[in-house]
């Protein structure tokens, strides 16, 4: 990272900065005891001037890396000029915004007899965009229920915590919001009697990320279109962690699309934004709109996060990320699945998004791997997830996974 000016001086030492976050954190998430400061691309860097490369994308929101030039400015040009404005006037950031995403849509997911995936809601979070997928369900259909799978992971909010299926995340908190079920994921013959004419919705994620890196088949996705076509039930896709290139494609379900899937929503969060904190909910235009004032937020569509945003579609197009993560994605699961690893069990994945299924608990891994210089994530108790940036080299992917091989116990100078 020579490029990239020193973080400024910090004053505290890392232990009292430290102590004043656990004193006042709420607890809700659990902390590395390591002090962020500084990212560039693929590296991350702590307040010691320790090098991490970072293999987990910030947790999915980094695809294409720290801190990119390209955003940077967009968003030094903005913060100069408008920051936050809510929806209740027009604004050139966020008009320019919408049309380059439904281009996206357009190319990601084309049209299906509901048209174009047109009609955009624009938040803060992904879990935010599942708060409005659960609505406007409701809004555009008028029933009560919604179908998620088991082992999903749809957010922590109230409506999308009640769509997630982990009970550690659940318990604490119910009850949650009535009129919510889960059916087994990729089990096509348990579709058709779970949908029904009550069923406003079915959320599914094109591949199950927190849930442990499990890739949706075609037949199951297929069976669940069917299920809401048969019932007037709406699909609804969450590409919160899947979309923008992650998969190969510009969204994980658009590996589908020859074989007719055409979700009638799709969820955005995490690298929508390039870094801010955005989410975005897209439906078809056959579908209507909302009435005024049913849902908004403040910060929805704040001309900062739409600048951002646009600016990291900008690196998509022009450093061709998605083709990229291609030939990126057959490298990392070739080389996962040449691994010669007595800790793994299986590899699963598709284009940048890898679970490795390990015959052990992932925390230790996890620790090593970042005593090591490696930033990885877990998927479960024992799934190891990596997710590299899409802008990574050959070279630094090469080198990090020489190092994940080593710590699962193999030997990659063989
Ligand atoms: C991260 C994630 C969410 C929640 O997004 P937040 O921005 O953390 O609220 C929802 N669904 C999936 C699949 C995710 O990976």
């Amino acid at each position: 990272m020579s490029d990239r000016t020193v973080y400024p001086a910090e004053t505290l030492s890392a232990t009292s900065l430290m102590e004043m976050e656990d004193r006042h954190s709420s607890g809700g998430t659990t902390r590395r005891p390591v002090i962020m400061a500084q990212g560039s691309g693929c590296t991350v860097r702590d307040l010691e001037g320790r090098e991490y490369l970072d293999l987990s994308s910030a947790q999915g929101w980094a695809n294409i890396g720290h801190c990119h030039p390209t955003v940077t400015r967009a968003i030094e040009e903005q913060a100069r000029c408008l920051v936050a404005q809510t929806e209740s006037s027009y604004n050139p950031q966020r008009a320019r915004w919408y049309a380059e995403l439904a281009a996206i849509l357009q190319e990601g997911f084309g049209e299906s007899d509901r048209g174009a995936l047109s009609k955009i809601h624009v938040c803060s979070s992904g879990t935010e965009a599942i708060e409005a997928a659960i609505k406007a369900a409701r809004f555009f259909t008028r029933r009560p229920e919604i179908v998620a799978c088991k082992r999903a992971f749809h957010g922590r909010t109230m409506g999308a915590l009640s769509a997630t299926w982990n009970p550690q995340y659940r318990q604490p908190f119910e009850p949650l919001v009535p009129g919510f079920r889960h059916i087994p994921y990729n089990e096509p013959a348990a579709v058709s009697e779970a949908v029904n004419e009550n069923t406003a919705a079915v959320l599914v994620e094109p591949v199950q990320g927190e849930g442990g890196v499990h890739p949706a088949s075609e037949e199951f996705l297929l069976a669940l279109q069917k299920a809401c076509r048969d019932k007037g039930a709406l699909l609804v896709v969450d590409e919160i962690q899947t979309g923008f290139g992650r998969t190969a494609r510009w969204f994980g379900g658009s590996h589908f699309i020859e074989a007719g899937f055409a979700p009638d929503m799709v969820a955005m969060g995490k690298s929508i934004g390039g870094g801010l904190p955005m989410g975005a909910l897209a439906w078809r235009g056959g579908l209507g709109s909302l009435d005024a004032g049913t849902h908004g937020s403040t910060f929805g569509g704040n001309p900062l996060a739409c600048a951002a945003s646009r600016a990291t579609f900008r690196v998509f197009r022009e450093e061709k990320l998605v083709e990229r993560a291609e030939g990126l994605g057959r490298f990392l699961l070739e080389r996962l699945r040449s691994f010669r690893a007595p800790l793994l069990r299986e590899v699963r994945g598709i284009g940048l998004i890898a679970g490795i299924e390990l015959r052990q608990k992932v925390t230790p891994v996890l620790k090593e791997l970042m005593q090591r210089g490696i930033w990885a994530l877990p998927a479960g108790p024992t799934v190891l997830r990596l997710l590299p940036p899409l802008v990574i080299s050959e070279e630094e992917l090469d080198r990090g996974l020489r190092i994940v091989e080593e710590v699962l116990g193999g030997n990659p100078g063989r």
